[in-house]
């Protein structure tokens, strides 16, 4: 089960993750948290990732920020890992990734279709 909070980046966060020098596709405005459910502290959602530093946007009800952070530990073992260092909760493969990449995939192929 993964963590059901949603959050909107304001325009400030989104200018800044546009701004960074990052190959992937631009930030969605809506992002979802990408912890256990149930997990401690605030909620954390990938916004963005430059070469090893991937650049997550964490959230309470009052208020958010950014922060960079590595890979977890287990991001590279039988766990699959998706989380930043230190994440609360148990670890995550994934699964808001895998549903980001099939929306991409689909928005890319129906571009092509239609030309
Ligand atoms: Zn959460
Ligand atoms: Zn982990």
């Amino acid at each position: 089960m993964i963590c059901p909070a949603r959050i909107t980046l304001d325009a400030a966060q989104l200018a800044f993750f546009n701004g960074l020098p990052a190959e992937a596709p631009s930030v969605q405005s809506e992002l979802g948290c990408e912890l256990e459910c149930g997990h401690e502290g605030s909620h954390a959602a990938l916004g963005q990732q430059v070469e090893t530093t991937m650049w997550w946007i964490q959230w309470t009800l009052s208020a958010s920020e950014i922060n960079p952070y590595t890979w977890c530990p287990e991001h590279r073992s039988k766990h699959e890992c998706s989380l930043f260092d230190g994440h609360p909760g148990g670890h995550t493969p994934s699964a808001h990734h895998a549903e980001e990449m099939n929306r991409f995939s689909e928005d890319q192929r129906g571009a092509t279709s239609s030309r």
